[in-house]
């Protein structure tokens, strides 16, 4: 005889087998998804890879075959085959960043003054911005020191890369300007803006994913690898702060970030 009580329990087990079913079939879905993306990263890996890599070999390859005798043409082909080197050589330390990174970092959190950290990466990057006449400054005199907790190493790779771009994607004669203000409650919020080319307003959404360039050949004519924003996100999230950005085309573009301030 089936009682009362043995339905009550076949339905806590029905629903039970129910959640454990849903919980699979997530993990599933999670892990197709996950597969997907690996499948479409080792794509975009190794289509980065192969453009470098057949240039430099088909320089190299002319040299070697044909009778080139014209000296000046000699050095023109190795200088392209070693741009080509090069450029291989940033993809790879930038995928090896990526791959650090999400493989799950360790962050050493230190106090430094994120306002000479500024000026540090702006001393570095002043030979490139002088070659398009581009003007690296503060938006007003900072002066005293404004102490941060963070991975200083990390943080000077993320203003490289933003000040980097405001300067690969910034006009000639334009003009970068870095800003910290307070944000919330114990947070700055550092903003890098320049007046460059901008970016379409279609493109925001995609602008972090790995790879993704609004417009290839302007990216790969400076040496980018397309994975300097992705680089960015990770290290901003990693500290458990937001990264944003606001543009507009033709006007310019602001990517900005929020950093813990010691309290
Ligand atoms: P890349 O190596 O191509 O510069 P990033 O990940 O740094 O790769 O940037 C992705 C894309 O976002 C760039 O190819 C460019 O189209 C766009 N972008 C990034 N920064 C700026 C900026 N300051 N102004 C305009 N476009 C930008």
């Amino acid at each position: 005889m089936v009682h009362q009580e043995d339905y009550t329990d076949l339905d806590a087990l029905f629903l039970e087998i129910e959640k454990v079913i849903e919980k699979k079939h997530k993990e599933i879905t999670k892990l197709h998804n996950r597969e997907d993306f690996r499948k479409e990263f080792i794509g975009n890996v190794s289509h980065e890879l192969k453009t470098p890599l057949f240039t430099a070999q088909g320089y190299i390859l002319t040299l070697l075959d044909d009778d080139i005798s014209d000296k000046k043409l000699h050095k023109q082909y190795l200088n392209k085959a070693a741009q080509s080197i090069e450029r291989l050589d940033f993809i790879i330390k930038d995928l090896d960043m990526i791959s650090k990174l999400e493989s799950g970092m360790d962050l050493n959190y230190e106090v430094f003054n994120i306002i000479k950290l500024i000026n540090d990466v702006f001393d570095m990057l002043e030979i490139k911005a002088r070659k398009k006449n581009i003007q690296l400054t503060f938006d007003r005199i900072y002066d005293f020191p404004l102490f941060v907790r963070a991975d200083m190493k990390r943080i000077e790779q993320v203003l490289i890369n933003l000040i980097s771009n405001s300067i690969n994607y910034g006009k000639t004669d334009g003009t970068t300007t870095v800003s910290v203000r307070n944000y919330l409650k114990d947070q700055f919020i550092i903003k890098v803006k320049d007046n460059g080319i901008g970016i379409d307003k279609k493109d925001l959404p995609r602008l972090f994913e790995r790879f993704y360039r609004v417009d290839k050949s302007r990216s790969r004519k400076h040496g980018g690898s397309g994975l300097g924003l992705s680089i960015v996100k990770h290290i901003v999230e990693a500290h458990k702060q937001q990264i944003f950005v606001d543009s507009v085309k033709g006007s310019g573009s602001t990517f900005s970030f929020t950093l813990r301030k010691l309290v």
